[in-house]
């Protein structure tokens, strides 16, 4: 497929020519072409009226059809595989198989929710029928169920080039719940998303679905990413990144006339806890498994372990020999961009700035010009600095990790207490070890989207089940997920019918049930 270099407009490529950006690769610094320009004021209005537009359609459209659209776009997306695996590596340096993989991983969250839209429970139909007699006053026939919010914004994630970017879980749940989408661009991997974008336009084409259905911007986060937000059309936005940057957009929604939401997905340091007797058993094993998880992807997962608790014994010294021993073995490696390769920097060095953080290793591998490569690190400290050091808390986003120890379990509990809101929380043990922390269980219940037992935080499984969120700051709203069908809910709201008539009600809740779906009646 020939790149256009262009955002797309509905069925228009955009003709915007200030500021472009180019796709840089970050192995070997070269400046990969076209380059893609910003979309002008004008372009991102008619993205928004067309978005707004398709809305009255897209809205309507049954379950069966919007799973057609969504298989249609995995089709595209699988069809056009060579050319995504081809750019996508040199632009993000990620490997072949991982391009590969997070394919395969976007096409699947695509099919996951086509079936759940074509199967239909999911919009939660709710009926409560009428009774006329029931005294002091009658009760009214009323019946309620999600229905799509409006046009959404979602920005590309740099660190899911596809699986949470152009066609992501962010765009496959707003389309699956009925809502038109505009895609904002990341400037790490241009080239990746006009690919997935023209495999998207094509499969709204093939659905004959209107254009607005679907617009990709390209156009830094600070101009068109607010306008976009801004825009009175827009009523929800799905982000993955920073802090900074999913609090700014959330700001800026909020400060609307009409405030919407912003479900931003950004900033968590996923603890791990070993307990005692989990360590002298398998201390090894773990340290084996922790590394595997700390480099995995250079680090560059929201689920990356960046703290690891253990209680001060033999044990927690010789399971910190042992991983700090892997970590300063594993070679340096490429970062997705030159702005989270000094992201990582700094953060490291700020962790080295405090004397009470002892360096354990510090992989530090010369880069060449434009090379955005880094090497391992690994923090030690106790308990007690680190909770008189809360920026020990700051995610350090790539493969650092700070390992700390504690003296008894009312310092781990103190520990837990002061965490931020995390998407994971994990716990190492024996089964009686759980069973008797029942304490700590309840403390990270509070702080984390997701509970681990004896297994690691990355790699998340896509399924009903998945929760990917957490309190604040990992995400804007602690009650959504980010991953899973669960998603869906983010981009729906429920409405109630009183008193209509069966003919002029959703098939979801008329009476005998049409669809066949699961719901709560009386
Ligand atoms: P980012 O800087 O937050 O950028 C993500 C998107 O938000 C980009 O489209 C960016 O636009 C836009 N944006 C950033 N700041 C903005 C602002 N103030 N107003 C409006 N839009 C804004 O994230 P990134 O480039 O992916 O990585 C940078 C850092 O984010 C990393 O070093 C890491 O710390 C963190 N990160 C965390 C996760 C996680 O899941 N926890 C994932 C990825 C990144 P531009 O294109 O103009 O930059």
């Amino acid at each position: 497929m020939t790149l256009q270099g262009t955002s797309i407009i509905g069925n228009e490529n955009g003709s915007g020519n200030e500021s472009p950006i180019h796709g840089i690769n970050p192995a070997s610094g070269e400046i990969l072409q076209p380059p893609y320009p910003s979309a002008t004021e004008d372009e991102i209005k008619r993205a928004c009226k067309l978005a707004g537009d398709a809305f009255d359609t897209t809205s309507k459209l049954s379950g069966k059809d919007r799973a057609a659209f969504l298989r249609k776009t995995a089709d595209n997306i699988e069809g056009i595989v060579e050319d995504l695996v081809l750019r996508a590596t040199a632009e993000t340096g990620l490997p072949e198989p991982r391009i590969r993989m997070e394919t395969g991983r976007t096409c699947g969250q695509l099919r996951l929710f086509a079936g759940l839209v074509e199967e239909g429970s999911w919009v939660d139909a709710r009926i409560d029928q009428a009774n006329p007699k029931r005294q002091p006053i009658p009760k009214p026939d009323t019946r309620s169920m999600l229905r799509p919010v409006g046009p959404i914004v979602v920005f590309c994630a740099s660190n899911f080039p596809l699986a949470f970017s152009v066609a992501g879980g962010d765009t496959a749940s707003a389309f699956a719940a009925g809502c038109p989408v505009i895609v904002k661009a990341h400037h790490a991997h241009p080239g990746t998303a006009e690919l997935v974008g023209q495999a998207v336009r094509h499969a709204v084409r093939e659905c004959g679905l209107p254009e607005g259905t679907f617009s990709l911007i390209y156009g830094s986060g600070r101009t068109v990413g607010a306008q976009l937000v801004q825009h009175q059309t827009i009523k929800a936005v799905g982000f993955t990144g920073s802090r900074a940057g999913g609090r700014a957009l959330f700001n800026l929604a909020s400060a609307r006339p009409e405030p919407i939401p912003v479900y931003a997905e950004m900033s968590s340091v996923n603890p791990i806890f070993i307990l005692p007797e989990a360590l002298a058993e398998r201390g090894e094993e773990i340290a084996t498994g922790l590394h595997g998880s700390s480099i995995m992807g250079v680090g560059q997962f929201c689920t990356n372990p960046g703290i690891v608790l253990t209680q001060a014994s033999e044990s927690a010294k010789n399971f910190a020999s042992s991983f700090t021993e892997k970590m300063s073995g594993t070679g340096a490696a490429t970062m997705l961009h030159s702005g989270i390769r000094d992201a990582y920097e700094k953060g490291v060095e700020a962790h080295e700035g405090i004397a009470s953080v002892l360096t354990l290793t510090r992989h530090n591998e010369e880069a060449g010009p434009g090379q955005c490569s880094v090497g391992t690190a690994v923090f030690s400290t106790t308990a007690e600095e680190f909770l008189a050091h809360p920026e020990l808390t700051n995610e350090i986003f790539g493969p650092a990790s700070l390992l700390v120890q504690y003296t008894d379990h009312g310092q781990a509990l103190d520990v837990a207490k002061k965490l931020e809101g995390q998407l994971t929380a994990t716990i190492f043990g024996t089964d009686d070890e759980l069973a008797k922390n029942k304490e700590l269980i309840a403390v990270l219940e509070s702080k984390a989207g997701r509970l681990i037992f004896n297994q690691f935080p990355t790699g998340v499984e896509v399924c009903h089940s998945m929760v990917h969120g957490g309190p604040y700051p990992a995400t804007t709203d602690g009650r959504s997920t980010s991953v899973g069908t669960g998603a869906i809910l983010r981009f729906s709201r429920p409405v109630c019918y009183q008193n209509f008539p069966q003919g002029s009600l959703p098939d979801e809740i008329k009476d005998g049930n049409p669809l066949g779906i699961n719901r709560t009646e009386n």
